[in-house]
């Protein structure tokens, strides 16, 4: 962190005052112009017309004509995207990768991410560690454990281990410390979803479908039956929450919204009727491009094939999300590719406008972790510029509305990132 911002946050000031900035709300279409920003504690106080004095005990910041705009939420992230999914079993210890997720989660946060909705796999430790600020780390919205079948998309057990020799605890499987569990038959999909409820998911992650680091299915294959996919779904409204589905197939997702999942992670390969049901539904889609675009070079001949089959449908679906005016979030799911995340800016401009992508990494955004309903941790909202909401903010060098791509050249374009009323980074 930049040693000139320590006075401003030793509790001395009655708030921050950003003035020299044009607006971006997390909504709109335009700049905000002439108006200064007013932050107190970790939420955003108001808005003060450009000419009117700062209140007494404020510490300004001049933003330099840069662009306010709030914290960038990735909605499909994994902390264990730090490891190489091929040598998953090789990170054998929890305490190395630990520290492996500390380090990109920090990264992740000066990238300008202030919110991760953690797909599935986190640490709890680490998680219990960004929250009580430990480490520097956006907020996490955590799933805990993937649920998926035996043979799913999260069974990443070795082929060659043998079922004695897996961990079995209640009637699940537990892979890699909690990594993943595999349950088969509601019953056990149920005692899975209450355990993730039970260590504090914040929504519940499942895979219904295959994937394609995952070594033993293909990637059209359907997983889960629907009465599996609708325990989980019961288990998570009974907390007021919702489940979060890996799915490629229109197959996997028709059954899955059917069934009540709310958030459609990937998706790559939707068919009209998909789509259509999904935007009756209200459901969210979460697609990514950088990881498929510019996937890792570790990955084998047998990844490289399901990847292939991944890019040739992104482009069909991206066109039939901007068809039924699909509700969409941004993520970038890197696994094994953490260091070009930021890459998913400008990659995603090859399908959707500037606004439309600046609006998924940050209004969307906030508005699907809302639906974790009583297990929503802030006391604000996330992804919007807006008296009350949590004070999430970055200030950009350029208008990322004109080229949202800016945000990927983060080093230089970042002048100021704040989560929470505290500064990680000021440039200015
Ligand atoms: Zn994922």
């Amino acid at each position: 962190m930049n040693g000139r911002n320590v006075h401003f946050q030793d509790g001395s000031a009655a708030g921050m005052l950003f003035r020299n900035i044009r607006i971006f709300d997390g909504v709109s279409n335009f700049l905000r112009e002439g108006s200064n920003l007013m932050v107190e504690g970790n939420r955003i106080s108001g808005f003060l017309q450009s000419g009117e004095a700062t209140p007494e005990g404020f510490v300004e910041i001049d933003g330099q004509g840069g662009v306010l705009m709030p914290g960038i939420i990735n909605s499909h992230y994994h902390m264990i995207g730090a490891l190489d999914a091929n040598r998953l079993h090789e990170f054998s210890t929890m305490e190395y990768r630990g520290f492996l997720y500390a380090k990109v989660l920090e990264m992740t946060l000066m990238q300008g991410v202030t919110s991760v909705r953690d797909v599935g796999g986190n640490d709890w430790g680490v998680v219990r560690a960004a929250n009580e600020g430990l480490i520097d780390s956006p907020r996490i919205f955590p799933s805990g454990a993937m649920i998926s079948q035996t043979s799913g998309h999260f069974d990443f057990r070795p082929k060659n281990l043998s079922i004695q020799r897996s961990e079995h605890a209640g009637g699940i499987t537990v892979v890699l410390d909690g990594m993943s569990y595999l349950a088969d038959g509601p019953d056990a999909v149920r005692r899975a979803a209450r355990e993730c409820l039970r260590q504090g998911a914040t929504q519940l992650k499942i895979a219904s479908g295959g994937g394609i680091i995952s070594p033993s299915d293909p990637i059209r294959s359907l997983q889960f039956t629907a009465e599996e996919v609708r325990a989980a779904v019961e288990v998570a409204g009974n907390c007021g929450t919702y489940v979060a589905s890996h799915v490629y197939t229109a197959e996997a997702a028709i059954r899955d919204i059917e069934s009540g999942v709310m958030s459609l992670e990937h998706a790559n390969l939707m068919t009209e009727e998909a789509v259509r049901l999904g935007a009756d539904k209200g459901v969210w889609w979460s697609p990514q491009t950088v990881v498929y675009l510019h996937p890792p070079e570790e990955w084998n001949a047998m990844q490289r094939q399901k990847l292939a089959i991944a890019v040739e449908g992104l482009q069909r679906t991206m066109e039939l999300f901007r068809i039924y005016n699909a509700r969409v979030l941004f993520g970038t799911d890197c696994f094994g590719n953490m260091d070009v995340q930021h890459l998913e800016f400008r990659y995603r401009s090859q399908f959707f406008s500037s606004h439309e992508i600046l609006r998924q990494a940050t209004s969307n955004g906030g508005e699907a972790l809302r639906m974790s309903g009583p297990l929503y941790s802030c006391e604000g909202d996330l992804g919007v510029i807006k008296p009350g909401a949590m004070a999430d903010l970055l200030i950009v060098r350029n208008n990322p509305l004109e080229d949202v791509s800016v945000l990927s050249d983060y080093r230089d374009q970042l002048l100021l990132i704040m989560k929470d009323g505290r500064i990680f980074k000021n440039l200015l």
